[in-house]
């Protein structure tokens, strides 16, 4: 090759943006098998709602050209720590929740023969990012935009967790949550999303349905990726 067209090529690797890479993002089930979280007002763990809508999200992710990664689809990272440790090059980390309702405030009731308990109070979904995570802006603009997506295609947050955690975004439901190790014990932008509250016996049926899964998934993907687009560029090339 002669000198000048090999000088020309080195210097277009050189001056391609390292982020010409798609972007990585974990998706992270929360919970585990073992410890599958909070019972649905009809018996079934929160684990498998989590983990549900958790492949429909890496599948709406990958969609749109996002590398997506799932993280604890197996059920078996115990460990808060861990999760973000196994997608190492991830430049965002999602996890997946659904909420539930303190004890004093459940009603027994008998479902299929099963004694069960419900609330049917509070409904809708709601985030969550963490001041102690290295990239509390990014985080908070990424929650706002999955939130403003969701309320935007019709979904209806829940103010329920306005009594423990302070506004971050009230506009779009997302709230500070700052001693969660999920959330901090990343090197990247960190969301916690709750997806709705199992316990209320009308939204269960809901959150259990594939279509509406799906319709959700789309919604945050769309969040995530506006999201991605505008984060700046240093976050995507540690
Ligand atoms: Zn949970």
């Amino acid at each position: 090759m002669p000198r000048l067209a090999l000088l020309a090529l080195t210097t277009l690797l050189l001056s391609t943006p390292l982020a010409a890479r798609p972007p990585i993002v974990a998706v992270d089930v929360g919970h585990t098998l073992a410890a599958p979280g909070a019972t649905s007002a009809r018996g079934r763990s929160e684990f498998d709602f989590n983990r549900d809508l958790a492949r429909e999200v890496a599948a709406a992710l990958i969609n749109r050209g996002i590398a997506a990664r799932l993280v604890n689809d197996d059920g078996r990272i115990a460990s808060l720590r861990e999760r973000p440790k196994t997608v190492p090059d991830a430049d965002f980390f999602l996890s997946i929740h659904h909420d539930s309702v303190s004890e004093h405030e459940l009603t027994p009731w008998t479902w299929q023969g099963e004694a069960q308990s419900y609330s049917d109070a509070y409904a809708g979904h709601s985030l969550f990012v963490s001041q102690d995570n290295p990239a509390p802006e990014a985080s908070l603009t990424c929650a706002s935009a999955i939130g403003a997506r969701l309320q935007r295609m019709g979904f209806v947050p829940t103010e329920k967790n306005a009594r423990r955690r302070a506004w971050a975004d009230h506009a779009n439901t997302v709230h500070w949550y700052d001693n969660l190790i999920v959330l901090y014990r990343t090197t990247v932008p960190a969301v916690l999303f709750e997806a709705g509250v199992i316990k209320h016996r009308d939204e269960e049926l809901l959150l259990r349905d594939p279509a509406r899964q799906r319709r959700m998934a789309d919604g945050i993907a769309t969040g995530v990726a506006a999201c991605l687009q505008v984060m700046p560029l240093a976050d995507l090339t540690r």
